[in-house]
């Protein structure tokens, strides 16, 4: 299977890059195209590629660069499911499919392979079960897939009965055809970032492909409480096996403040670091993986009581005199601020702030109902200003994130939450949320170190 074939790869990033060179190892030739000029890609691997022979077409896609010579069209997950060369290469009869795909189909031990899709709480569950896995089969895991680890990268280092834990994309199953996870995880479904698939019920399919080769030897696992996701998943083949929030099932549940694996309390909620129903749901989802492969309470039990959340995504940063702080600097717009104000019951001092992109901030006022300090700062301080204002809520404002925190921290009482989760995009005064993110990290610990020293 792929040896002296001729492949288009169509987008270079990371995962082109690492089909590539996988390929063009196994003799085949190469013409990897990008619309974007060679200069703004990394110089070592076009190097790299260069030195293995692969034909590099950098900075547009010329019209008759594809043509009927082509053995397989290989797309990065990026790039638009109408794009021309696409439609070309359907209309030409070559199979178009990704990086995934000739990754699964080059794998050559029996392996275990783990798939977590869904429209939220990817990232999380990932994370999470690689993390409890790999407590328990230290060596023998890997994170990979959209959480940016191809496993294209991978397929060098893999050992015989070796685990995989990967994040699957909408973008990703889009092209997939033979991939098929021994365990399949659909977190739950909504229309959100429906934009690249055209549609909800096109999105709605192509999340469902995940199953779509399962046999009654591979489980499904799903959250019991998503309409949409029992919908999606009532004819699939797969041994199917439920999580819930809400509800007493037969599978992974919440009753009286603890996590139930089947009839037996497993974890303490009052323990767990992380907040919020939907990390429950992660939680259990995570539970019901591990459990397949047999992995005992007391290990499930350490992970998750450790577990801080994924980064800049509601992470839990520290208790410091009583008062929990936790960074959701990952929330850029109002709906993910909606999210973590509903994980909270005690007091919440609310850091908000940042691009303004003229956003109504009125979308919060149902969640408000904790928070007893509004810190505004950045470049839209004075519309939040104006928006707490009009909520009777009480507000300080400040110019930088620096300020907002020892705000927060001066006006705090035992038993507050001071939470960044902006609900703006980061760009007035960092590069990226994560910059934010870890700044506010430090400016924590420059508060517990001052107060330290006095
Ligand atoms: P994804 O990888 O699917 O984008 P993440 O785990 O990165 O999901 O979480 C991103 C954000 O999505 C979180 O900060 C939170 O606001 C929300 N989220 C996480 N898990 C869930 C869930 N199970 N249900 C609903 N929303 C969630």
């Amino acid at each position: 299977m792929f040896t002296n074939q001729k492949i288009f790869v169509l987008g270079m990033a990371r995962s082109g890059y690492e089909v590539s060179k996988i390929l063009s190892s196994r003799g085949n030739t190469i013409v990897l195209n990008d619309a974007k000029e060679e200069d703004v890609q990394n110089q070592e691997q076009v190097k790299e590629l260069r030195d293995l022979g692969v034909q590099l077409v950098f900075g547009s896609h010329p019209e008759d660069l594809l043509d009927d010579t082509f053995d397989y069209l290989i797309k990065n997950p990026g790039v638009p499911i109408d794009h021309f060369y696409v439609e070309k290469a359907k209309k030409l009869g070559i199979p178009v499919i990704n990086e995934v795909e000739v990754a699964y189909l080059l794998i050559d031990k029996p392996i275990t392979l783990i798939g977590i899709t869904g429209t939220n709480g990817k990232t999380t569950t990932t994370t999470l079960i690689y993390e409890i896995l790999n407590e328990a089969f230290p060596h023998r895991v890997h994170l990979t897939g959209n959480i940016g680890y191809p496993l294209c990268s991978f397929l060098t280092k893999i050992k015989t009965n070796d685990i995989i834990v990967m994040e699957v994309s909408c973008q990703q199953l889009e092209n997939l055809e033979k991939f098929n996870p021994h365990i399949a995880v659909l977190t739950n479904l909504s229309p959100a970032h429906i934009d690249f698939l055209k549609s909800y019920d096109n999105y709605k399919r192509v999340k469902g492909k995940i199953f779509q080769n399962h046999t009654k030897d591979d489980i499904a696992i799903l959250n019991i409480e998503n309409q949409d996701v029992l919908d999606l998943t009532k004819d699939i083949k797969s041994t199917v096996k439920y999580f819930s929030s809400k509800n007493t099932i037969n599978g992974c549940y919440i009753k009286k403040n603890q996590i139930y694996y089947y009839d037996k309390p497993i974890l303490d909620i009052d323990k767990i670091k992380v907040s919020g129903l939907h990390n429950m749901e992660n939680i259990m989802a995570s539970i019901m993986v591990c459990k397949e492969l047999d992995v005992s309470d007391d290990i499930i039990r350490k992970v998750i009581y450790e577990f801080k959340g994924v980064e800049h995504r509601l992470e839990y940063v520290t208790n410091y005199k009583g008062r929990t702080f936790y960074n959701d600097s990952k929330a850029t717009n109002n709906k993910s601020t909606q999210i973590a104000l509903s994980a909270f019951h005690s007091p919440i001092i609310l850091l908000l702030g940042g691009l303004d992109r003229n956003q109504d901030f009125h979308e919060l006022t149902p969640y408000m109902e904790n928070v007893k300090l509004i810190v505004c700062y950045g470049q839209n301080r004075m519309k939040i200003k104006e928006y707490a204002d009009t909520i009777e809520k009480k507000v300080e404002m400040c110019e930088t994130l620096k300020e907002a925190v020892d705000i927060a921290y001066q006006n705090s009482n035992e038993n507050d939450i001071i939470l960044l989760s902006p609900a703006t995009a980061s760009w007035d005064q960092y590069a990226c949320f994560e910059d934010r993110g870890i700044e506010f990290k430090s400016l924590i610990k420059e508060i517990e170190e001052k107060d330290e020293n006095n």
